[in-house]
């Protein structure tokens, strides 16, 4: 398809379709009749009205949809004493009651699906399909974790001395903490909050500012469950002032942030401080290699979904997509096709795929990335839509022979801007994808086996997709390489964050 077919659209006017405004908030004026889209912080089982509000907008539009509590660090104190009291109770259950309550927790997130997706897609855009699919999503790693804590095996060690057992027990660690992103506003909670609550560890919850709906929705549930007061806490607020007392505590035991890379270094440096058990969940900037052996529309399917779910607001999005020169013309040619008949809109209208950007500063990125890869010479494919949208769209966007050299081949897009670059040869292939300083997702497309194992041995990222898009879930190891992160969430290993181990010997048994 020729490029004139196509034009930039950029323009910073208002939604031009007056029935999408007003569309979120008559949503949750439903939802808040039915006592469900609560503004209140969960403090010690209680529901915390607080002295200031912060305001909640809906990102198509920019209009305000709901005032949560501000929680101040004063809150967050009592939330830390509060989870400091729960923790002997929570650990002394069995854990089998614990994953009940987790189960239990996970049923009612079901029951709730359709009203926990419309709070997901009004406070954080994403098409109501996707919300659907997160809202399942969530519920299955607090079902996961409900079995995980009742297999948190130790081990008997062949003893090294004689008449000696040695032991080796697994035990909660304490207090937990969890800071959490805006994308994924529900799986991310339950993804922390599963394996934490089935080792036996309170949590306490800061979540994104721009989604803390979702996050309240998600504590009255998890009350209802029956999980205990202190055990589970969700307090908004001020990120700086609210993670400040988090990281000072020393009984604060873990913490688990998704996020920025920059946020996480942060982080890290201040739980040193209290030596804190750290996992982070960073920033991406996935390659996806596509070699010429394969079917190219099996790619094309691959790359859209690798690229515009979230509408690219996903650490997994493909960033650079790299395709091999004898297939690059055909390639492209079929995936601007494809992004051009994405269609655009608001979350809540059933027929959109790619919603808003939930932060202007994310749309602003991806603007820069699309101008600067233009003014160096890359061309720039958009989708033409009838309707003007705001601000914090992004219209799906195809920049062709990219270099190396361009922003957005080093530095993470986080939103519907497919970046694709020619290349010749699988050595030269693995060394530019290699040379990222992150290490989360990469995707590989190819019909060789010989060269899917060469590959995926010598490819330096924590998560490998072959011939597939989708490949998260409870039982996978969740996690990245080099500055994409520390530790793992979901799968066996997810549970180990929230646990210490324990070494003991028992000597002198020979009489
Ligand atoms: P961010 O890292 O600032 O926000 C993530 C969480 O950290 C939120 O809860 C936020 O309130 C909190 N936070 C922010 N500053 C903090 C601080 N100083 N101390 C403690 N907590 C703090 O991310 P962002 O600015 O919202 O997004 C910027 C970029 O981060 C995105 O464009 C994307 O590249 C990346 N990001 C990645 C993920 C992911 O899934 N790994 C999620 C969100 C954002």
């Amino acid at each position: 398809m020729p490029a004139k077919d196509f034009e930039m659209v950029f323009q910073a006017a208002r939604l031009k379709s007056p029935p999408l405004v007003g569309l979120a908030k008559r949503h949750l004026e439903s939802l808040r009749r039915r006592d469900f889209a609560a503004g209140a912080a969960l403090i010690d089982g209680r529901w915390i009205e607080g002295d200031q509000r912060d305001v909640v907008v809906d990102p198509a539009t920019g209009e305000v949809i709901a005032k949560v509590a501000c929680c101040r660090a004063v809150d967050m104190n009592l939330a830390i004493d509060a989870a400091e009291r729960s923790f002997a109770e929570w650990r002394g259950l069995l854990p089998e009651r614990r994953g009940a309550i987790l189960r239990s927790w996970a049923s009612l997130m079901l029951a709730h699906l359709e009203e926990l997706a419309v709070l997901v897609t009004s406070e954080q855009g994403k098409p109501l399909a996707e919300a659907r699919y997160e809202i399942g999503y969530g519920a299955g790693f607090l079902q996961w974790f409900a079995a995980e804590g009742e297999r948190a095996y130790g081990e008997t060690i062949p003893s090294h001395k004689p008449g000696n057992v040695l032991q080796v027990r697994m035990q909660p660690v304490g207090v937990a903490a969890a800071i959490t992103p805006w994308n994924f506003p529900v799986a991310m909670i339950a993804r922390k909050a599963g394996a934490a609550l089935a080792a036996g560890c309170p949590v306490i919850v800061k979540p994104a500012p721009e989604t803390p709906l979702s996050a309240l929705a998600l504590a009255r549930l998890a009350q209802e469950a029956g999980v205990p007061s202190g055990v589970f806490q969700v307090l908004v607020g001020n990120p700086i002032e609210l993670s400040t007392p988090l990281l000072r505590d020393a009984r604060v035991r873990a913490l688990s942030f998704t996020g920025s890379t920059e946020v996480g270094r942060l982080l890290l440096e201040g739980a040193a401080r209290t030596v804190k058990k750290v996992s982070l969940e960073l920033g991406g900037h996935a390659p996806f290699i596509i070699f010429d052996d394969v079917d190219l529309d099996k790619a094309v399917k691959g790359a859209m979904a690798a690229k515009f779910a979230t509408s690219g607001q996903d650490c997994l999005a493909a960033n650079r997509i790299y395709v091999q020169r004898g297939v690059y013309s055909a390639f492209v040619e079929k995936f601007a096709a494809a992004i051009t008949r994405l269609k655009v809109g608001h979350g809540l209208d059933s027929a959109t795929e790619i919603g808003p950007m939930t932060k202007l500063s994310v749309a602003d990125k991806c603007r820069a990335q699309i101008n600067e890869a233009a003014a160096k010479g890359a061309r720039v494919i958009s989708a033409k839509q009838d309707e003007v949208f705001g601000q914090s769209f992004i219209l799906p966007t195809l920049l062709s022979d990219v270099t190396d050299d361009m922003l957005i081949a080093s530095e993470e897009t986080f939103g519907p801007v497919a970046a694709v670059l020619p290349f010749d040869s699988e050595g030269e292939v693995l060394a530019r994808a290699n040379t990222s300083e992150m290490g989360l997702a990469a995707y590989v497309y190819t019909d060789s086996l010989r060269r899917a194992l060469r590959v995926s041995e010598n490819i330096e990222y924590g998560m490998v997709g072959i011939n597939t898009a989708s490949f998260t879930g409870p039982p996978i190891p969740f996690g990245g390489w080099k500055q994409s992160g520390l530790g793992r969430e979901g799968s066996r290993h997810g549970i180990q964050e929230y646990m210490e181990l324990k070494y003991v010997c028992f000597g002198d048994l020979v009489d």
